[in-house]
């Protein structure tokens, strides 16, 4: 009743929580004054300590008293970290089964889904509290070409170096999706329409500029960009419209530019 729980998940500098997660070994202790470690200042007197089947984990229940626990509050422990074991190993899963929902395969970047939902949400602010908002689509030139010469192992190398250039000039804050197989799409919180077609611009240039050696070949790709910005009362599907359309002119006028 007077003991406090303690559940670590990332190590501790307790050395007997240290000692139970290293030899994986359950620990009653009656008087910390008994112990071995000498330089440690305990801040209890008696304690039960059981590692958790995740690394780096144990629970532990302390108490400013000597004496406060028994083989059997040993045993109800380990009835508990068995049950935690199992908790945080399906949370872990949680989170990586979300982290695979959200992002794609070959690129790492979000989905065409996750995409749209948080589009959703930005187009919200941006209407609520009159901040810009840009967005940004590109699609690789002729890309059905480079799969068709080089094979579609190559076609991934050059959407990798896409992505590449994507990361390299956009900010932390900006949101880089996969739209479609050769498609991406960039959101652009607090950025206006000029701020915007700059980077696109960079992007452009990168491209242009960097190839990448596929079977002793260079291989050299060009995209193009729709540029648009949020515009007071639009919705969503406004938006993707406008860019679409922009990136669709980018295309008929030639290629590898920006609208
Ligand atoms: P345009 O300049 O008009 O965009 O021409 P394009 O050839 O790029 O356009 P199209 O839409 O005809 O071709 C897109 C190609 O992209 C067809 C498809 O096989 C290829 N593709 C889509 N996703 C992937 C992928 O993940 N890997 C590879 N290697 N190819 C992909
Ligand atoms: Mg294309
Ligand atoms: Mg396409």
């Amino acid at each position: 009743p007077q003991g406090t729980v303690n559940i670590f998940i990332n190590g501790t500098t307790d050395p007997l929580v240290v000692e139970s997660i290293k030899n994986n070994t359950l620990i009653l202790i009656d008087d910390t004054r008994n112990v071995g470690y000498r330089d440690y200042e305990f801040p209890y007197r008696s304690c039960v300590i059981a590692p958790l089947g995740i690394e780096g984990g144990a629970m532990q229940i302390s108490s400013g008293k000597e004496q406060s626990f028994s083989e059997y509050d040993l045993r109800l422990l380990t009835v508990l970290t068995d049950i935690g074991t199992v908790c945080l190993a399906n949370s872990e899963l949680f989170r990586k089964t979300e982290e695979l929902a959200i992002t794609d395969g070959l690129t790492g970047l979000y989905t065409h889904s996750y995409f749209k939902e948080r589009l959703a949400e930005y187009v919200s602010t941006a209407n609520r509290l009159s901040v810009p908002l840009s967005l940004i689509m590109l699609d690789i030139d002729r890309f059905k070409t480079v799969n068709d010469t080089y094979g579609h192992d190559a076609g991934d190398k050059v959407i990798l170096m896409v992505v590449e250039s994507m990361r390299k000039n956009t900010r932390e804050t900006d949101m880089c999706a996969r739209y479609g197989g050769e498609e991406f799409a960039i959101i652009l919180p607090h950025t206006k329409i000029d701020e915007a077609r700059t980077i696109a611009q960079r992007m452009r240039a990168y491209l242009e500029n960097c190839g990448i050696i596929f079977e002793e070949k260079i291989l050299k790709v060009t995209a193009s960009f729709g540029v648009s910005s949020y515009q007071k009362g639009q919705s969503t599907d406004d938006l993707i419209k406008r860019v679409d359309e922009n990136l669709y002119r980018a295309k008929n006028g030639g290629r590898n530019r920006v609208v």
